[in-house]
C-alpha cells in the first residue's frame, strides 16, 4: 500500500552513509500485528535505482575497507556492540510493535545481537590462514583468506536484529562490504539497527540498507553484477530462485530455509521435561521460528499420558499483545502469516487430522485488532497430510504415534527438510541412534529443537539449506576466498 498521510515516524534508506528517501518516493506502512491500527513507521517503497546506488556506494569503499587493518574493523564492530547494547530497549520494543514477539523474547534476540557483534569483532584479530610445507624446501606457501567484495544481505522479519546481526558483522569483519535487503515486515528495526553502524563510524558505503520489496530489490540483489556474495535466510521457493539467479553469473551464494523440526519423545523420557520442551519449541515466536517444533512423534506406550499433559499446559498460555508482561503468545507478525496458519489448520481438519485444542482466531476484547490465533494441537496426522509435511510457521503441532524408536526416527526424517531435530530420552542407545541416524543439521538431546549457539556452526540438511554453514567459525567459509600463496625463496 502507498501511504500519503500519516503521522507515524518516517525511516529512510542508508546509502552512502546518507539518508535517502527512495527516489520514486514511495513508500509502505509497518504496521502493528497486535494491533492494526498502530503504524510502527513508514519506510521507503524502494526501486532498482535505490539499490544500483548502494552498490555502486558499496563498490567504491570495498577497496580502502578490505585493506583496513583486521582488529581495527573488529574495533568499529565492538563500538556498534555496544551502542546497540545501550538502546537494547528501544529496538526490542520496536521489534515486539513490528513482529509481534513478546518484549521478553525480543530483549533477549537484541542481546544475541550484541553478542554476535562482539564474537565477529573479535574475529577481526584472528587468524586468517594457514602455512602449508611447500616442496620446494626453499620456497614459503601459505593461504589467506580474502574478502569476496560487495556482500547482498537478504533477511526475513521472524529474527530481525539476530539473522541480520550473523550475517553482517562476519561479512565487515572479514572486509567485505554489505547491501542488505531486511524483510518489509521488520523494516523499522532494520533502520534503527541501520543508524547503530552509522553512529559507531563505519566509512560511507561500508553498510548499506535498502527497503524495499522482496521481488524487486531482493530479486535485484540476486542478479546484480556488482554483488559477489549473496547470503539469504527466508522460505525455500525464494531461496531457490536467489540460487539459481547467482548461479547463472557465477556469484556466491548462501541460503537458510525452512524447517519441518520433529521432536521424538521415547517410552522412557522424563515426560514434563519432553513437554515443556515441546510447548517452548513450537509456541514460543508464535511457532515463527525456523527451528520450531511441528511434528511431535511419541512411542505409544505413553502417548496417552503426554498428550494429556501437553493439553494441559497448552491450555494455560496466555495470549496477548507482546508488550503486555502477562503474554506469554503474541500474535502472528501479519495478516497474511496468519491467513497462512488458518489456512492450514483448516486443511489439517479437512485431511481427516482430529483438532483436539485450539485452531480458531481470537478476537474477543483487545485480540480483535490483532492477528491472534490459538495454539493448535492436532492428533492423527499421517505422513500424506500437509499439516505433516509443510512448514506452517504458526502454532500449529502434528501428534503421530510411533511403535518403536525405530519407527520414530523414520517418521521423523520423512521430510524434504531437515534443520533441527530434538530427543527425550535417558536411553544412551536410543541417544546414539537418534545422533547417527536423524537427518538434520541440529540434533538436540534432552532439548527443545529450537535454540541456536553463536559460537557453533548453524545450518540445515536436506532442503533446509545450500549445505553451508552460518556462525560461529564457519562464517569466514562463506564470507571469504582462499588465495593460496608461494614465495620462491
Ligand atoms: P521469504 O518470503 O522468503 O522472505 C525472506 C526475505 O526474502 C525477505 O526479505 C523478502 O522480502 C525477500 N524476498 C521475497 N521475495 C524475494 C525474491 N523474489 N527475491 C529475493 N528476495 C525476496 O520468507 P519469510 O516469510 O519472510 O520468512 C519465513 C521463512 O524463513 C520460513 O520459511 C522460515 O523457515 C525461514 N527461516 C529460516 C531460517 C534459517 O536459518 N533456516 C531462519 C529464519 C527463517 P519482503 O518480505 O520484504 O518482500
Ligand atoms: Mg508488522
Amino acid at each position: 500500500m502507498t501511504v500519503t498521510q500519516t503521522t507515524a515516524p518516517q525511516y529512510r534508506n542508508y546509502i552512502n552513509g546518507e539518508w535517502k528517501d527512495a527516489a520514486s518516493g514511495n513508500t509502505v506502512a509497518s504496521l502493528n500485528p497486535a494491533n492494526r491500527h498502530d503504524v510502527v513507521g513508514i519506510v521507503p517503497n524502494s526501486g532498482r535505482e535505490d539499490l544500483d546506488a548502494a552498490v555502486a556506494a558499496a563498490n567504491a569503499a570495498a577497496k580502502a575497507w578490505s585493506r583496513m587493518a583486521g582488529p581495527a574493523r573488529g574495533q568499529l564492530l565492538y563500538k556498534a556492540a555496544n551502542i546497540l547494547e545501550s538502546r537494547l530497549d528501544d529496538i526490542a520494543a520496536t521489534m515486539t510493535r513490528e513482529m509481534g514477539k513478546t518484549f521478553g523474547e525480543a530483549k533477549g534476540e537484541t542481546a544475541r545481537g550484541v553478542a554476535l557483534l562482539r564474537y565477529y569483532a573479535g574475529e577481526g584479530s584472528r587468524k586468517i590462514g594457514d602455512v602449508i610445507p611447500a616442496s620446494d624446501a626453499s620456497g614459503l606457501m601459505f593461504t589467506i583468506r580474502v574478502p569476496l567484495g560487495v556482500v547482498g544481505v537478504i533477511t526475513p522479519w521472524n529474527f530481525p536484529v539476530a539473522i541480520p546481526m550473523w550475517k553482517i558483522a562476519p561479512a565487515l569483519a572479514y572486509g567485505n562490504t554489505v547491501v542488505w535487503k531486511p524483510a518489509t515486515e521488520t523494516a523499522v528495526t532494520a533502520a534503527k539497527l541501520a543508524e547503530v553502524f552509522h553512529e559507531a563510524g563505519f566509512p560511507p558505503g561500508v553498510v548499506n540498507l535498502v527497503i524495499g520489496s522482496g521481488s524487486v530489490v531482493g530479486q535485484g540483489i540476486a542478479e546484480h553484477p556488482g554483488i559477489h556474495g549473496i547470503s539469504f535466510t527466508g522460505s525455500n521457493p525464494v531461496g531457490k530462485r536467489i540460487s539459481q539467479a547467482a548461479l547463472a553469473r557465477g556469484a556466491k551464494y548462501q541460503l537458510e530455509m525452512g524447517g519441518k523440526n520433529p521432536v521424538i519423545v521415547a517410552r522412557d523420557a522424563d515426560l514434563d521435561l519432553a513437554v515443556n520442551a515441546t510447548i517452548s519449541g513450537a509456541f514460543r515466536s508464535t511457532g515463527q521460528k525456523c527451528t520450531a517444533t511441528s511434528r511431535v512423534i511419541v512411542e505409544k506406550d505413553i502417548y496417552p499420558a503426554f498428550r494429556e499433559k501437553l493439553l494441559e499446559k497448552t491450555r494455560t498460555l496466555r495470549i496477548g499483545d507482546g508488550l503486555d508482561e502477562s503474554t506469554w503468545l503474541g500474535p502472528c507478525a501479519s495478516e497474511s502469516q496468519m491467513e497462512t496458519v488458518l489456512s492450514y489448520i483448516q486443511k489439517g481438519v479437512e485431511e481427516g487430522a482430529t483438532l483436539l485444542c485450539g485452531g480458531r482466531r481470537l478476537t474477543e476484547g483487545r485480540l480483535a485488532d490483532g492477528f491472534f490465533v490459538e495454539p493448535t494441537v492436532f492428533e492423527n496426522v499421517t505422513p500424506d497430510m500437509a499439516i505433516f509435511r509443510e512448514e506452517i510457521f504458526g502454532p500449529v503441532i502434528a501428534l503421530v504415534q510411533a511403535e518403536n524408536l525405530e519407527e520414530a526416527i523414520r517418521l521423523a526424517n520423512d521430510s524434504e527438510y531437515g534443520l533441527s531435530a530434538s530427543i527425550f530420552t535417558r536411553d544412551i542407545g536410543n541417544v546414539l541412534a537418534f545422533i547417527r541416524d536423524m537427518d538434520a543439521g541440529l540434533v538436540r538431546v534432552n532439548e527443545e529443537t529450537a535454540g541456536v549457539e553463536l559460537q557453533a556452526p548453524f545450518g540445515g540438511m536436506k532442503q533446509s539449506s545450500s549445505h553451508s554453514r552460518e556462525q560461529g567459525t564457519a562464517a569466514i567459509e562463506f564470507y571469504t576466498s582462499v588465495k593460496t600463496v608461494f614465495i620462491k625463496g
